[in-house]
Formats: structure tokens, sequence, C-alpha cells
């Protein structure tokens, strides 16, 4: 007879999200936290306390970063399990906090049946992910990883000319250097899709694979402004219908590169922007993002040769990279666990990528890391009416405490 599993307390975690729903909860059921604002400061400190009460130790760094640790018997590198608690503003009650109570409830659970791992458990929120008050997005992870100055982050100000770091330390959340994430046996993140995909497909867990690599490009046509009642059409140089052209070629020969390439044109300034004024310049934004990086590369071949196009009405066209970023695979290994546990729970599931950013693939530059996904009402995210299913969520709990149950016994 197949060992029953271990399972979580779903309707412990259920009540545990509509609490912190209600850490900066807004009119229409949805959550506005921003980072190191004093309804993030209220979910920190309900979430150390629940923490502790469960004989962990919450040590935090110096990007606020909160870490809250059951020792194991073994003092090895611990299994982290987290997301981050903040919101953009009118966001969703599952965005992030769900990852961070997915460590939560594996940990209750574990606690309730007295399992004692072998390794300690980490449970990481994971300072202002979203970039929502403070600019950047994911820049406590991405300090971790270094790909971002520290100094630099702590000068980032809000709308109020507030900075970061006089922020972190208004809640008393700056913590010590010494506490940061360095080394882990494995980093799990449970997230909502923000998609459509899995429910789309009827799925109730997405194993990600990767974080997709894009690349984000501003492009410039420079044409002439004169009157325009007074110039024929034959003899302007027109920068919106010259950017219009550009465009449609850009739709046109990005589309048949791969199916799943998605790209977008974001903002669009046309100058000066007058109605009796033939318009002179056009700036618009174009950002691709593929798994393969050789279809970002035949993307930005595209782009770079756009001027060579001869549809530009006359018009100057320049188009510079802002900025590119790889591909992050995380560890195939983690992603086959989670794969096995899903499947071993009987749930449905398919691989997928993650178009989104996440804290997850910066740590991936230094710890085996994988994420899950679980699907979004109506794909909707990033809005008030951000939702998903309980049940879904238990289940992604399940597969998380069935992996971390997995990595224990190895
Ligand atoms: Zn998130």
């Amino acid at each position: 007879m197949q060992k029953q599993k271990l399972l979580i307390n779903g309707e412990r975690l259920r009540l545990e999200l509509e609490r912190f729903a209600g850490f900066g909860g807004t009119e229409n059921n949805g959550v506005t936290r921003l980072a190191l604002s004093e309804a993030d400061r209220r979910a920190r400190d309900y979430f150390r306390s629940c923490c502790e009460e469960l004989g962990m130790t919450v040590t935090v760094d110096d990007m606020g970063c909160m870490y809250a640790t059951l020792p194991g018997v073994d003092n090895k590198p611990p299994i982290v399990i987290g997301s981050h608690l903040d919101s953009v503003k009118k966001g969703g009650r599952f965005d992030g906090v769900l990852g961070v109570l997915t460590g939560l409830e594996v940990v209750r659970t574990l606690v309730d049946n007295q399992i004692k791992p072998n390794m300690p458990i980490t449970i990481v929120n994971f300072t202002n992910e979203e970039g929502a008050r403070f600019e950047p997005s994911m820049m406590a992870s991405g300090v971790l990883s270094g790909k971002f100055d520290k100094e630099v982050m702590m000068e980032k100000t809000d709308e109020d000319g507030i900075t970061f770091g006089e922020a972190l330390r208004s809640i008393g959340y700056e913590g010590d250097e010494a506490n940061r994430l360095r080394e882990a046996a494995a980093l799990l993140e449970l997230h909502i899709e923000q998609g459509p995909i899995l429910e789309k497909e009827g799925l109730s867990i997405g194993v990600v694979e990767c974080v997709v690599g894009m690349a984000c490009y501003e492009i410039e046509v420079t044409g002439e402004s004169d009157h325009a009642g007074t110039t024929p059409m034959s003899m302007r140089k027109d920068a919106l219908f010259g950017a219009n052209n550009l465009i449609n070629e850009i739709r046109k020969r990005l589309s048949v590169l791969d199916e799943e390439l998605v790209f977008t044109i974001g903002r669009v300034n046309v100058y000066p922007s007058i109605h009796t004024v033939i318009p002179n310049k056009v700036i618009f934004t174009l950002e691709a993002r593929h798994k393969d990086m050789e279809i970002v590369n035949a993307v930005k071949g595209i782009i770079e040769g756009l001027s060579s196009l001869g549809v530009n009405e006359g018009c100057e066209v320049t188009a510079t990279k802002l900025w590119e970023r790889d591909t992050v695979w995380f560890e195939p290994e983690l992603c086959q666990l989670l794969e096995q546990s899903t499947e071993s729970l009987g749930y449905s599931n398919k691989r997928m990528v993650s178009g989104a950013g996440h804290d997850a693939q910066f740590i991936a530059s230094f710890v085996p890391t994988a994420m899950l996904f679980v699907p979004s009402i109506n794909g909707k995210s990033h809005c008030e009416e951000e939702r998903t299913a309980w049940e879904d969520c238990e289940k992604g709990v399940n597969v998380v405490l069935d992996t971390v149950l997995a990595l224990l016994s190895k």
C-alpha cells in the first residue's frame, strides 16, 4: 500500500492569507502594501511573531530582508522557502505573500507532526520586490546577488523624497550585512502565475523552468515640423507616419519568429504634439521576451536594422538598446523534484516559463533555485481583482512541502 502523503492545513493557509490581506487592505479587496510602509511594517511584525511562536530565529539583513530559521539537526546550509511581502499600489492579495506564507505553512506542518529536519529551514521575505515605492524592482535580491550596488540603492527615493535607507530605519528593519543569504541547499519560490495559461489549460501547477530573457529598445524617428495646412503631402517628413510604418514592420517581422515570443510597444511619444503641426519626432519603446536567446538576438537584428528598411518616410531612424537580460534557467534537478512531487500528489501540471521577473532569478546565480506557479483567475495580477483559488494555493504549498521532505530525505 502506498504511504499516506503528509499534507498541509489548507484552512490555516487561507486564514493567514486573509489576515495578511488586512495589512494594507483596500476598499475593493486589494492590497496596497508598499515596501517599508506602515502596512509593510505591520505585516513584517506579524510574520516575525508567527515564526517566533514556532521556535524559529528571525534575523534581518542590511537590506531589510527577513530570515526565519527553524534549526536543523545538522547545522548545514538551509532549505529556503520564500518570496516578498510588499505589493504594488492597489495590488492583489496573493502576489508575493503566498510564497512567504508557503514557508510558514510548511514549517507549521513539520512542527505539528514533530518532524525535526536534518537541515535548517529558512523562510525569507525579500525587501522591495515590486519596486513600486523605490525603483528598481527586485532591489534586495539584486544586492544579495551582486547585481545592484547597495550604496546606490540606499539613496533611492520615493515620491516624497524619502530614501530607501531612511525608510528602512524608520520601520526598524535595518539589519546586519552578516545576516544576508549567502548559501543554501535550495531556494523554492511559489508564486501566482500572473498570466492566463494555467487557467486556460485547466491545470493547477506550473513548474517554472526559467525566467525568460529580454531586450528593450528606444526607437527615435526624426522628421521635420511644418504647417499642417500649407505643406503638400509629398513634401513632408512626417515622423509619425514613419513610426507607424516601422511599427507595422516590427509587428510583421517579429510575429513570424516564434509563437512564444512576446513583444510590446508600451510607450509612444509624439512631438511637438500640436494638432496643426506635422510631427517632427516620435520616440517609442519596443521590448521583447523569449527563453531562447537566439530568438531575442534575431529581434535585436531586426530592430537595429530598422533604418535600412526603406519605410521611414524620409525620416531618420535610430534604435538605442536600453537594456537586455539573459534567460535565467532554474536548477533542473529541483524542477524535476517539484514535478515528481506534483505528479505524486496527483495534481495536473505543466512545465512553463516566467515572463515576469522574480527574486528567484537573482538568487539562482548563487543558490540552486526553482519556482512553482499556481493559476491566476482571468490571468489578473498587480490589480485588486487578483485572485487564485484557495484549493490551488493549497496544492502549491503541498507540492513545496513534499519537495522539502524529498530534499530532507536525500
Ligand atoms: Zn511577486
